[in-house]
């Protein structure tokens, strides 16, 4: 039967493809497709975990007290009895055999079937075995990654989306941390989907940097999609359909069509200057992870990088950070593969929905319960870890002697961390001279992402060459929204007149006393504001490389004369979209 499931659309595009239900614990089992010849290796590696888990809870059981619970025994028992029930290694096989999945997919997938049927059951005592086929699974995963062989271990999903012959995927999971959506670039998945999350969460911006079809908050979907269903990603209006009829299929398909013709389309503006027709020159930048994200926004048409989130370097690590020379060498690559454009780099935001592996069980927990987006964040952390602070921004200076370099710090708000700023800065710089290092003049900026900060604007601006306003934690800030919450997702409004006002007093005065300032939040990258930005005199505008083309086509049909004319009359309104759409169609019809 078809349902639906609605959700929030955080990546545009259609995707179509089989539901692979991940559970949040487990989204770091490596996803990859094996060929032909391997299918044998593959359910060879299956029965040698079995069987070392076998031996490992027969010596449990050997080796349990005299006085130990009977319980215990039983329950191993138990486990042993599952780990041998053909209803656990049968299909898992089968979806070695007919799916070419890994054995830790095929695993987790059939895992994910069986937690189904149990949660359907009536019997409480039933229903409760979950827990131990959970159990016995961790188990044999923790096998399989032990054993030796380059496809192995923690956090390895393999690059095969030209895999031949298999259906897309699509994921579906209740949650997927920042972190470990990092894992999914590059990955077998054509699309995402998972039960919470808000537009501007970290996991959203990932999603929206893979430039795949996404859909968050969308509640129940993790239960109501079953293992291998066929489901539809509306990325556009936020909906998914799982098992569409052929007809809806088929309507879907001939979208995705009508959307990839249009990329096609947008494709050809990639070099072409963004200028708008009164001869404005606009700068399109790009947001990126990771180095090896630069040579794609360089193919997008960014005329530089406006935000690289460090922080990215630090994650997936098992908690151990990124040295000097690591982190210098990860921003050189950067800086080298933009040949002369400017790269911005952003000091770390680590905390709120980004936190280090590294932070003890204890320390999330504290964070959580303490709400983390007002906690020990962005430079806060910085300022708070002065070591590792400085050592970032020497890695960072150092790669400036490779090409044009700006620093970038997240989260400002309090005049007196800008002393701090640039102590930090001065005491790095000299530790360099000191080691005879290589370094050139870099710009220095600040985001404006806390009110204070945007209400403060002309002190901020003293200090600093240029702003990069983050809408989307302003927009969080100011409205006091938690993005990633999507229980308030419907608050959450960049639309808001506060928001917009705040918006518009940092490009004003930025502008007058001649810094330089952008936005770097997800507005940036919606087309639906491109036009009311330039109306309040931005002109540079950074975002995720697949966003570029479809910015700069806004940007060539605009004409800033007319817009700033209708301006006062939008931020004046109580509803800017709807004054804006009004405004928008007078002039057409005027034209
Ligand atoms: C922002 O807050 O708008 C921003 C660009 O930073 P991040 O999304 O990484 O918090
Ligand atoms: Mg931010």
């Amino acid at each position: 039967m078809s349902i639906q499931v609605f959700g929030m659309p955080v990546s545009r595009g259609v995707a179509i493809g089989r539901a692979v239900l991940v559970a949040s614990s487990r989204v770091d089992v490596a996803h990859y497709f094996i060929p032909d010849d391997r299918i044998e290796h593959e359910t060879e590696r299956l029965r040698i975990a079995r069987d070392a888990v076998a031996t490992e809870l027969e010596a449990l059981k050997r080796e349990l007290p005299a006085e130990a619970p009977h319980e215990l025994a039983a329950l191993l028992d138990v486990h042993l009895m599952l780990l041998h029930d053909e209803s656990l290694t049968g299909p898992t096989k089968a979806w070695i055999r007919e799916r070419h999945y890994n054995a830790e997919w095929a695993l987790s997938a059939q895992l994910e079937v069986l937690a189904r049927q149990f949660d359907d059951m009536e019997d409480l005592y039933l229903r409760e075995r979950k827990a131990d086929v959970e159990q016995v699974v961790e188990r044999l995963l923790r096998e399989l990654a032990g054993q030796d062989g380059p496809q192995h271990g923690r956090a390895t999903v393999r690059a095969a989306r030209d895999f031949a012959g298999e259906d897309p995927l699509v994921l579906v999971a209740n949650d997927v941390a920042p972190a470990d959506m990092m894992q999914f670039k590059r990955s077998v998945f054509t699309g995402f989907v998972t039960d919470v999350g808000g537009r501007t969460s970290h996991t959203a911006i990932v999603a929206r940097s893979m430039d795949i079809p996404a859909v968050v908050g969308a509640r129940e979907a993790s239960r109501l999609i079953r293992q291998d269903d066929w489901v539809v990603i509306d990325g556009d209006v936020g909906v998914v359909i799982v098992n569409p009829s052929p007809i809806v299929l088929e309507e879907y398909r001939f979208r995705q069509r009508q959307s990839e013709l249009e990329r096609a389309r947008l494709d050809r503006l990639r070099h072409t200057p963004a200028v708008t027709l009164d001869g404005q020159a606009v700068e399109l930048l790009a947001n990126i992870e990771l180095p090896g994200d630069a040579a794609g926004a360089l193919a997008a048409g960014a005329v530089g990088v406006g935000l690289f989130r460090s922080e990215f370097l630090f994650m997936n690590r098992g908690g151990d950070l990124p040295g000097e020379d690591e982190q210098f060498e990860a921003y050189r690559d950067a800086v080298v593969a933009l040949r002369g454009l400017p790269v911005t780099i952003r000091t770390v935001d680590i905390g709120a929905d980004k936190p280090l592996e590294r932070m003890s069980q204890q320390d999330l927990r504290h964070e959580h319960g303490l709400n983390p987006a007002l906690g020990l964040r962005a430079i806060r952390w910085s300022l708070a870890e002065p070591g590792m602070f400085r050592q970032q921004l020497r890695a960072i200076l150092r790669a400036s002697a490779f090409g044009k370099v700006r620093i970038l710090f997240p989260m400002v708000a309090q005049l007196g961390e800008v002393k701090l700023i640039f102590e930090a800065l001065a005491r790095a710089r000299l530790q360099l001279d000191e080691a005879g290092r290589a370094y050139s003049r870099v710009e220095v900026g600040a985001m404006i992402e806390v009110p204070a900060a945007a209400m403060l604007i002309d002190r901020f601006l003293q200090h600093f060459d240029f702003v990069s306003v983050g809408t989307n934690d302003l927009i969080q800030y100011t409205l006091a929204i938690d993005r990633a919450d999507e229980a308030v997702a419907h608050l959450y409004d960049p639309w808001h007149p506060a928001v917009l006002q705040l918006l518009h007093q940092t490009i004003q005065r930025a502008n007058a006393l001649g810094r330089g300032v952008s936005v770097c939040g997800e507005m940036a990258g919606d087309a639906a504001f491109t036009e009311l930005l330039l109306a309040m005199g931005l002109r540079s505008f950074s975002m995720h490389p697949a966003r570029i083309s479809a910015i700069k086509q806004r940007v060539l049909r605009a004409d800033t004369r007319q817009l700033v004319s209708q301006l006062p009359l939008v931020l004046a309104s109580d509803q800017p979209a709807e004054a804006l759409r009004l405004a928008q169609q007078s002039r057409a019809a005027v034209h």
